[in-house]
């Protein structure tokens, strides 16, 4: 194998026992790099230099005995974090220039336990999408199967570790942006409880909805990163002082005597027939892993799609109102006077996907229409949240299928906005609860593409996210391929 191919935990004992260097291991990357990112495009931007630099620094630090968790190891960042001193475009035309003058506090912590940043990701427009079509840099190709959309909006982190082009990454999850493109190009993807991982320095889309995860090759990497990632920030008012625990503990743990729900709502018409093949197997697994697995309701599933179409977009639409071209970013040329420098500005910088929403967020927010759509969308998201609430007086955890159907063609879903939408009809409803879920390998199609399957735990539980995600791994023992590229 490859060092690039390898996962954290492997490449922690090999820094440890001095049988690798940082520098082999970023020279690895970079040489995969070479070999595929023209067909996959996962980044916007390398930071090749940066990344020689920091590997250098943890060779030093190797030497003097002084390892941390993710020393020399290369870790790739979706788009839509600040990095200081290094553009960060969140996939737009508006930002295609923006140099942010602070790292964001997650790229801090990482760079604190020794990662060395390979690059900026590619993504979808504002994380707005799940294809990763809407970026202004061109499509993210799924590794798999390159004629294949990799899913979004963090499609070229999930890529970046299913390539093997870095060894972990960082995505941002509002809608199921982490945990749908993991499960299309399988890897490991979890989005922490809201208030787990601090967002400063995230690029806003939808304030009560966003939260910061990880990519990763297993579970335990996974853990690793969150060690890292989780904990309360100051700089950051939703940020939750709780205790983070150490999430690794819960990795080698068995799942003996947990409740398992199967929502009823959640296996519906319209799903891929090999997905639910996969699901059924999932569940046997569960059950010979010790867990005992019950099925469950929650009756408001269906309108989790409906109500996060009005929130999302509402609050994008306040996010989005400061891209102006006065402050910074793009600014439209040859303008007649202020208010058409604002219009040009916003018409050219913005693409069709993103303008739908601001649209589609200014109305339901408008005077005349709140009660019926803002409001509306708040209390069947309350609905939404205490079906959880309830489930999980009696349950651990609850699994679900991460995606209704393997990944779809490029340009398949482009020209109709709901069909897109309804991609992510299995994740939404943990963002709007504010809850915890993973999204974890679970098999291929016949025609050789990834399935996952989605694990959700009330808030703050990522441990038992992490508990029975690496139980399934273990005992699934889903075969190890790489994408042929
Ligand atoms: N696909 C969803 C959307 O387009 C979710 C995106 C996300 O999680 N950032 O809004």
């Amino acid at each position: 194998m490859e060092l690039n191919q390898l996962t954290i935990h492997e490449l922690q004992e090999k820094i440890k026992n001095g049988d690798v260097s940082a520098k082999q291991i970023t020279e690895s990357v970079f040489s995969r790099i070479d070999a595929v990112e023209e067909r996959v495009h996962s980044y916007i931007r390398l930071m090749k230099e940066e990344a020689f630099a920091a590997a250098a620094k943890a060779d030093e630090n190797i030497k003097k005995g002084d390892v941390k968790p993710l020393t020399g190891i290369p870790i790739a960042l979706k788009d839509i974090v600040c990095t200081k001193g290094v553009t960060t475009t969140c996939g737009s035309h508006i930002l295609h220039n923006f140099v942010p003058p602070y790292n964001a506090t997650v790229v801090e912590k990482l760079k604190d336990a020794g990662a060395v940043f390979i690059g900026k990701t590619n993504m979808d427009e504002f994380a707005m999408g799940s294809s990763t079509e809407t970026s202004w840099f061109g499509s993210t190709r799924n590794p798999w199967d390159l004629e294949r959309i990799p899913g979004g909006s963090s499609g070229g982190s999930a890529t970046a570790v299913a390539a093997d082009e870095c060894i972990a990454s960082i995505g941002s999850d509002t809608g199921g942006s982490i945990r749908q493109p993991a499960a299309l190009c399988g890897v490991v993807g979890l989005k922490p409880t809201y208030g787990r991982v601090s967002r400063f320095g995230l690029i806003a889309f939808a304030s009560s909805l966003d939260q910061i995860g990880p990519f990763t090759k297993d579970v335990e990497d996974c853990a690793i990163m969150m060690n890292v990632l989780a904990g309360y920030d100051a700089k950051e008012s939703t940020s939750v002082p709780a205790e983070v625990p150490d999430y690794r503990q819960f990795a080698g743990l068995d799942i003996k005597g947990f409740r398992i729900g199967i929502p009823k709502e959640y296996f519906i018409e319209g799903i891929d027939p090999e997905v639910t093949a996969a699901m059924k197997k999932a569940i046997s697994v569960i059950e010979q892993s010790g867990g005992q697995c019950v099925e469950i309701s929650l009756p408001h599933t269906q309108y989790c799609v409906a109500t996060y179409y009005i929130i999302a977009p509402a609050e994008a639409s306040s996010n989005l109102a400061r891209y102006d071209g006065v402050r910074y970013g793009f600014r439209a040329s040859e303008v007649r006077d202020l208010l058409d420098m604002y219009k040009n500005t916003r018409m050219q910088g913005f693409g069709a996907e993103v303008k739908r929403r601001i649209m589609i967020g200014t109305y339901a927010l408008s005077a005349g229409y709140y009660d019926a759509y803002y409001k509306k969308a708040s209390q069947a998201r309350a609905l939404i949240k205490r079906d959880f609430e309830e489930v999980f007086k009696n349950c651990d955890v609850i699994l679900t299928p991460a995606t209704p159907t393997p990944a779809f063609k490029i340009g398949e879903k482009t020209d109709d906005p709901l069909q897109m939408y309804l991609s992510d009809i299995f994740t939404i409803s943990a963002n709007l609860a504010g809850i915890p879920g993973i999204s974890v390998p679970c098999g291929f199609t016949t025609g050789g593409l990834p399935i996952g399957v989605q694990f959700l735990a009330s808030h703050f539980e990522e441990g038992k996210l992490i508990q029975v995600a690496s139980a399934y791994e273990r005992n699934a023992k889903i075969e190890k391929r790489r994408p042929a590229l």
